[in-house]
């Protein structure tokens, strides 16, 4: 990217872009605490990180009132670290993480919003929980037991893909397991998409997409 790539009008253009109703998460894992910050003096709260140390980092660094997501895989014995001041964790893929995020959120006296991420990808190197695992778990969390977790809803991301009916097709499948769920008890987040998918995500029923590169440009 150009020294000059302007990130806080390409966060503008996408912001203006986006249904009201669609939750944005600017994806800030690799960026600098000062680029986070030119987001965040433009009215952005939600920022997402997939690494603990790297959040850890720069948390401090940052302002207080920032709604940090986890947005990765998780390791159980991280939890810890981000327990105390974690918004949202959107990438729950097995029973033992939230049991740990319960156990914390209990330490800390506090409720630890969470979504359940299902695998939607055919790609059998993303992480998620299977259709019929994420029932189950949401039947248990019905049943009282994390009662110090709030499940807000799902997430899931698309094969890597040029083929969108692929990616609509995925994308579907996640729908319909919320609207199914959400049946059983009111949810309000379905995250799915990320710079090159959202649009087709949010035609799809995503009210919360992920975004990075398209704002700060090409990781490294
Ligand atoms: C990195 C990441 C994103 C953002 O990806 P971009 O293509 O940079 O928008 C979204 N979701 C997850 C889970 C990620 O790891």
């Amino acid at each position: 990217m150009s020294e000059n790539f302007n990130i806080a009008e390409e966060y503008k253009s996408i912001l203006q872009n986006l249904p009201p109703s669609v939750q944005l998460t600017v994806v800030s894992k690799t960026q600098s605490a000062e680029k986070i910050k030119e987001i965040y003096d433009q009215g952005q709260r939600i920022f997402g990180e997939n690494k603990v140390q790297e959040l850890v980092e720069k948390y401090p660094l940052l302002p207080s009132d920032i709604q940090w997501h986890i947005i990765g895989h998780l390791q159980t014995n991280k939890v810890k670290y981000i327990a105390e001041f974690i918004d949202t964790i959107q990438s729950v893929d097995s029973e033992k993480l939230l049991t740990e995020i319960d156990r914390q959120a209990a330490t800390y006296n506090r409720k630890i919003k969470v979504l359940l991420q299902v695998r939607i990808a055919e790609e059998e190197t993303k992480f998620g929980l299977e259709i019929s695992e994420t029932k189950e778990l949401f039947q248990e969390y019905l049943n009282g037991k994390f009662p110090n977790v709030e499940i807000t809803g799902l997430m899931g991301m698309a094969t890597f893909t040029e083929d969108e009916n692929q990616i609509r097709q995925e994308f579907s499948v996640l729908q319909q397991l919320f609207s199914q769920l959400s049946k059983l008890q009111p949810l309000t987040t379905l995250s799915m998409g990320m710079s090159d998918d959202y649009k087709t995500a949010i035609e799809c029923g995503s009210t919360s997409v992920r975004i990075g590169s398209a704002i700060f440009g090409r990781r490294n």
